[in-house]
């Protein structure tokens, strides 16, 4: 007995290979990718352009709370601890902050993600916070990585360990918000209990990545400033080219290197600061192709199967292969935005929009947006 089936244009496996035919999803998984010379509409739940669902690898859900903040510089906005960001995260009421999550997740699912990572504030209390979010939005996948309570510049040896208990990792700041040795023996707790790992690096400067990377950590998010020396550490790299726009640090559109980073290391792509952007990843990799790389598939790529990898779960998800969760989207290749494209990847990175989505499958659920 099938759960559903979808069919149309499919983007499908590792490759992104473009076929027709219809996927069959089963116990919530794909089991099997049938190319066929035409697609019938009536033989299946929808059809249109059939892509896997997006990952965003970089999140902050909680700075929800002060949404499009006025354009200042990146330590007066986020550095920790009197950074316009923390005083507000500070002062927002328990309800405020769990609404204003509740929102920012479903607006990632009906924006196409299906699963994101997010670097989660204010210690337990922030990350019973996010798992209260989290109860109400079962279509969004979150991979929490908490942190200490800003401003710390020692360890709380209880609270790291409590931290590690109810969180999927830690997410840092950076190598210079807390003292060195706290940091290593955070990540040191951290790794030794197999737990994922990731600090912001080279947003502003370049004076933080050599540390970040001493610290061997699954993932840096930023390196705006790496050089090729830094970058070919091989350490995966998740960029997020809106949020480097609108701080300053990333403007030049030389910066961050992307082109460069996805020479020596999986690179992938998030969406950072709610404050600052939006949770949609289609602007996120509309931005990433036209103004760094020029180059489509390598931006799906990125915001698909390279952050899967990334958060260690491309044996899950990522892309359209039989044994894989059936996270998918269904475009509407004839609405008015899309209507009469040629180039299926160039326009579902470069032009497709939210209203396009038509369905998106988490597993065994389909989930038909309505319009
Ligand atoms: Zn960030």
């Amino acid at each position: 007995m099938r759960d559903y089936v979808v069919g149309g244009r499919i983007l499908n496996g590792d490759d992104f290979d473009l076929i027709t035919g219809y996927v069959h999803v089963e116990g919530g998984r794909i089991v099997e990718i049938e190319e066929r010379s035409n697609v019938k509409p009536d033989d299946c739940e929808a059809s249109g352009i059939v892509m896997p669902a997006l990952i965003n690898a970089h999140t902050h859900l909680a700075d929800s709370v002060i949404k499009d903040v006025p354009y200042s510089s990146l330590d007066t906005l986020v550095k920790p601890p009197h950074g316009l960001k923390h005083r507000a995260l500070r002062e927002a009421a328990l309800d405020v902050l769990v609404e204003a999550m509740h929102h920012s997740l479903l607006d990632a699912f009906i924006t196409g993600t299906t699963m994101l990572a997010d670097f989660r504030e204010g210690g337990i209390y922030g990350i019973n916070a996010l798992r209260t979010a989290m109860d109400s939005v079962k279509q969004v996948r979150v991979m929490i990585l908490g942190r200490l309570n800003d401003g710390l510049d020692y360890i709380v040896e209880d609270e790291i360990d409590s931290i590690l208990d109810v969180a999927d990792g830690l997410g840092v700041s950076g190598s210079r918000d807390c003292g060195s040795s706290a940091i290593g023996e955070m990540f040191n707790r951290a790794q030794t209990r197999g737990k994922f790992v990731a600090i912001h690096a080279g947003e502003k400067d370049a004076s933080d990545i050599d540390s970040a990377i001493s610290l061997n950590p699954d993932c840096l998010v930023h390196m705006t400033h790496a050089s090729k020396h830094q970058i070919e550490s091989g350490i995966p790299i998740v960029v997020c080219p809106r949020s480097n726009l609108v701080t300053g640090v990333g403007s030049s559109f030389l910066r961050p290197p992307i082109g460069e980073m996805l020479q020596a290391t999986t690179v992938g792509l998030g969406t950072d600061n709610v404050m600052l952007n939006s949770m949609n990843m289609f602007a996120e990799m509309e931005f990433a192709s036209k103004a760094f790389l020029h180059d489509d598939l390598k931006v799906l790529e990125m915001a698909t199967l390279n952050n899967a990898k990334i958060l260690g779960v491309d044996n899950e998800l990522g892309s359209i292969a039989a044994g894989k969760h059936a996270n998918l989207l269904i475009i509407n290749n004839r609405s008015h935005n899309l209507f009469g494209t040629q180039s299926i990847i160039s326009s579902v990175v470069r032009r497709a929009r939210p209203d396009d989505i038509v369905l998106v499958t988490h597993g065994g659920q389909v989930l038909r947006l309505a319009r």
